[in-house]
C-alpha cells in the first residue's frame, strides 16, 4: 500500500511459496494493507502480525521505526500515521521541482501515477519512473544520483518524532523496532545515543538481521541488542521482485538473541 510493487494478497502468496511461517506486512506509514494480507494469510497458513513502517526525524535523519502487533484501528496510532503522511505530496512537489531544474521533467505526474495511493507517494515511485523513462538503469542509481540523502532532488522532510512514533505503536498494543540499523549515518556513538533513546522511550526490538544492506553485521547488531535490552527482528525489507532481495532467503538470528515475536506471546 505504500511504496511494493506487489498487492498484500499476492505478498502473502509469495511469502507461502517460499517457506516463510510467519510474516509481517510494514507498509510505510500506511496500515491499509493489513486486512487483504491478514486474509490471505489465512488461507494459506501463514502466522500473520499486522505492523506498519513509521517515518521517523531523530537529530535531523531520518529513521524508519516499525510496529509489530499493532491494532490498525487504533486511533492515537491512525491520527499518528495520517499526521506523518501529510506532507507527502508537498514533498513529491519539491522533488519535482529539483528536478525540472536539472531538465527532467514530468516526474511528479509519472512519480503519482505509479504510487497508487497518492498519499504515500514516495523517493521510489520517482525512482521507478525515472527508470521507466530510461533516465538510470535501476533503482539503485536513481537513489545513487539524485534522491539517496545528500543528492540534488531529495528533499528532507520533518517526520514523526521517536517517541510519539513509540507511543503510537505501545498505544495501539504493538512493539517497535528499529529497522535496518546499518542503513543510517550514524558513527557508533550516535547509534548507541538513538538505541537509548529508543529504549528510554519505549522501544523494544533492534532489527539485527535486515535485508538490505546489513549482511555481515548481524554479530554486532546482535550484540548492541542485548547491550540495551531489545528483543530482536529479523526484516526482509522485500519491496519488489525486482529490486529486492527475496522473501524468506534470510538467515535465523543469532543464538544469543531473543526473538520479538517472544514479546508478542507468539513461540
Ligand atoms: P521516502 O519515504 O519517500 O523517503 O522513501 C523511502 C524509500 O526509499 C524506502 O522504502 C527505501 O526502500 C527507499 N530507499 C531509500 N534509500 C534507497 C537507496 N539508496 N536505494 C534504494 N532504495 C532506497
Ligand atoms: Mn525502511
Amino acid at each position: 500500500m505504500s511504496d511494493g510493487t506487489v498487492s498484500p494478497a499476492a505478498l502473502v502468496a509469495r511469502a507461502a511459496r517460499r517457506g516463510v511461517g510467519t510474516l509481517a506486512l510494514t507498509d510505510h506509514d500506511d496500515t491499509g494493507g493489513l486486512a487483504e494480507a491478514a486474509a490471505a494469510a489465512l488461507e494459506h497458513g501463514i502466522r500473520f502480525i499486522n505492523g506498519v513502517e513509521i517515518s521517523v526525524t531523530w537529530q535531523a535523519q531520518t529513521i524508519h521505526v516499525v510496529g509489530l502487533g499493532i491494532d490498525p484501528d487504533h486511533p492515537v496510532l491512525q491520527n499518528g500515521l495520517a499526521a506523518t503522511r501529510s506532507g507527502r505530496i508537498d514533498r513529491a512537489k519539491r522533488m519535482a521541482a529539483a528536478f525540472d531544474g536539472l531538465g527532467i521533467h514530468g516526474t511528479f505526474d509519472g512519480a503519482a501515477a505509479l504510487a497508487g495511493n497518492p498519499r504515500m507517494i514516495s523517493r521510489t515511485h520517482f525512482a521507478r519512473y525515472l527508470c521507466d523513462t530510461g533516465k538510470v538503469k535501476n533503482v539503485k542509481d536513481a537513489f545513487r544520483h539524485w534522491l539517496g540523502e545528500g543528492r540534488p532532488c531529495n528533499v528532507d522532510q520533518e517526520w514523526a518524532g521517536l517517541g510519539d512514533a513509540v507511543s503510537w505503536i505501545n498505544a495501539s498494543g504493538g512493539v517497535a523496532v528499529i529497522a535496518h540499523p546499518a542503513r543510517y549515518r550514524l558513527e557508533r556513538p550516535q547509534l548507541r545515543m538513538l538505541l537509548s533513546a529508543f529504549v528510554d522511550a519505549g522501544g523494544a526490538a533492534l532489527e539485527v538481521v535486515a535485508g538490505s544492506r546489513q549482511q555481515g553485521q548481524y554479530a554486532m547488531f546482535a550484540r548492541y541488542a542485548n547491550e540495551f535490552g531489545l528483543a530482536a527482528s529479523c526484516g526482509s525489507d522485500f519491496h519488489s521482485p525486482l529490486e529486492s532481495r527475496d522473501l524468506g532467503g534470510l538467515p535465523p538470528l543469532p543464538a544469543a538473541c531473543e526473538p520479538v515475536w517472544q514479546r508478542l506471546g507468539l513461540d
